[in-house]
């Protein structure tokens, strides 16, 4: 059906590049336009109503529609609409929202800086480590490891961290100069035959130990990992992964990153993702559900001996030029500590474990058996179901088969809103409040779905 010559869709199409999209094929199909949000649920312009099965993009963990951080903006704009931290100013909502990060961090941190993304928290983190290991007289340590399928972002240094070949193909990031990736760790494809998570996990420490001594471990200065990858199809690390990575980059004097811009506040069944696999990060970034993401903002948390080289740093320039206009703003400050009160009383943690627990079970009922579904995987409130070619072999599909968009846009058609990542993944994040009724309504629309896709 065309639409009408004013509609939504023909505005967009006229007027709005879009962020992740291929261009030429949203002039012809256009967007799916959302107008409204009720709990878990939105609704488009023609007034249907899906099920948001990845909280937007993994983020609107209180759902779309909550009061209470509506009415904590509102106060804030009436009392103080904006106020910046240069040359040290404050204000009420920064200095609380870092207290109370400082207050819940999963190991001892020292100071809190505020940007608005995830994007450029990572950006933030990487000048910092570079500043710091410049203020500890090691000016050579400098490279950073992220991950093949490591999502980061897409800034300049954030996108040369992230390790998927769409934020990198045409983009001329500086890729090989200061920025190396190391493998994935997903057992499922990467594993030997017979090889079980704790010797597949070895073996990736082995390759992070050969990497750094090969590039000298005087220039490797920092370790970057969200603790379960998100956007590179939910990969969850094999047993004692973490644990044996911590050990190399302990040798050789690498901080670690952790990126729990996903996996933060409760996702993966702890309040970080760093609880649940046993991370000791030095510095940890966080976003998204930081604000339930009603308003933008991300926090970079660092511990004292990277704090205390900045502080030296700055003490023998004179400042630390390095700063937004809006870090810390205080509106979306305001929204992210009543975010953090409301984690609180509704227990986020135990809610997203019980959730999450019934979720994971009830995919794995559902689809493991299912001849297009190759593995189920997850933990806590986030999974992916990868769809294959060849169970057997684990064979992906060819992409130019588009088979997890074509699933995508059935769900769609069921009432349910998800994603479809790399080897057609496809993910389920919803949001944190999602109960367990709503989590088996979301899996059978699902069902129907995939029963359609041929
Ligand atoms: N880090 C992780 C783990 C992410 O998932 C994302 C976004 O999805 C980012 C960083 C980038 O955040 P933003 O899109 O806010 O720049």
């Amino acid at each position: 059906m065309t639409p009408p010559r004013n509609s939504n869709a023909v505005r967009d199409i006229a007027n709005v590049l879009h962020p992740y999209t291929d261009h030429r094929a949203h002039a012809v199909n256009g967007p799916l336009v959302i107008s409204r949000g009720e709990g878990v649920r939105v609704f488009d312009d023609q007034g249907k109503e899906y099920i948001e099965a990845m909280a937007g993009l993994w983020c609107a963990s209180l759902g779309f529609d909550n009061k209470r951080l509506v009415d904590a903006a509102y106060r804030q704009m009436q009392k103080l609409p904006f106020y910046h931290g240069f040359t040290a100013k404050s204000h009420e909502p920064m200095i609380d929202l870092a207290e109370m990060l400082i207050e819940r961090a999963p190991v001892p941190m020292s100071k809190v800086f505020f940007a608005n993304s995830g994007s450029e928290a990572n950006d933030t983190a990487v000048k910092m480590i570079w500043y710091a290991n410049n203020a500890m007289g090691r000016p050579d340590k400098k490279k950073i490891i992220g991950r093949l399928k490591g999502y980061h972002g897409i800034t300049i240094a954030s996108g040369s961290i992230t390790g998927l070949p769409a934020n990198h193909k045409m983009f001329d990031l500086p890729v090989s100069d200061r920025f190396i990736h190391v493998s994935t760790p997903h057992h499922y494809h990467g594993a030997n035959p017979g090889e079980s998570e704790e010797d597949f996990a070895t073996r990736l420490a082995e390759e992070l130990d050969q990497v750094i001594q090969r590039e000298g471990p005087e220039t490797v200065a920092a370790f970057f990992a969200e603790p379960a990858m998100g956007a590179g199809g939910v990969i969850v690390p094999p047993a004692t992964y973490f644990e044996k990575v911590q050990a190399v980059l302990k040798k050789h004097d690498v901080l670690f990153v952790a990126d729990e811009v996903i996996c933060g506040f409760g996702r993966t069944g702890s309040y970080w993702g760093s609880q649940t696999f046993g991370i000791t990060p030095d510095i940890l970034v966080c976003a998204k559900a930081l604000s339930a993401s009603f308003l933008p903002i991300s926090a970079v948390m660092v511990n004292d001996r990277v704090f205390q080289a900045l502080a030296d740093g700055s003490a023998t320039i004179g400042t630390w030029g390095h700063g937004f206009t809006y870090s810390g703003h205080p509106v979306p400050a305001a929204v992210a500590v009543e975010t953090l009160k409301i984690y609180d009383e509704m227990d986020i943690v135990g809610h997203a474990k019980r959730v999450g627990g019934h979720m994971q079970k009830t995919l794995r009922a559902r689809f493991a058996d299912h001849p297009l579904v190759g593995e189920i995987r997850g933990i806590g409130l986030v999974a992916a179901m990868e769809l294959v070619a060849d169970k057997a072999t684990h064979r992906n599909f060819d992409p130019g088969a588009k088979v997890g968009p074509r699933l995508a846009k059935l769900a769609e058609g069921e009432g349910v809103i998800m994603r479809a990542m790399v080897n057609d993944s496809m993910g389920f994040s919803p949001p944190l409040i999602i109960t367990e009724a709503e989590v088996d309504e979301m899996i059978a629309r699902v069902g129907r779905a995939l029963d359609a896709l041929t």
